[in-house]
């Protein structure tokens, strides 16, 4: 089943959206989003557990 995040499910005001097979691949997308976009060099651990709280099968 695939997976989906939505930068708006953690409360950025952020269009993107990602969706892949797995979590892994999910979050592969997701750092180099935070990175480019949201200059997040690093996710912390609040914000990864918040990132896979939302995370949401499709
Ligand atoms: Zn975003």
């Amino acid at each position: 089943m695939a997976k989906k995040f939505a930068c708006k499910a953690i409360g950025m005001d952020c269009g993107f959206e990602a969706k892949a097979e797995n979590e892994e691949a999910l979050l592969v997308q997701v750092k180099e989003h935070a990175r480019t976009a949201h200059n997040m060099q690093q996710i912390d651990e609040a914000t990864a557990a918040k990132i896979s709280g939302s995370i949401t099968e499709e």
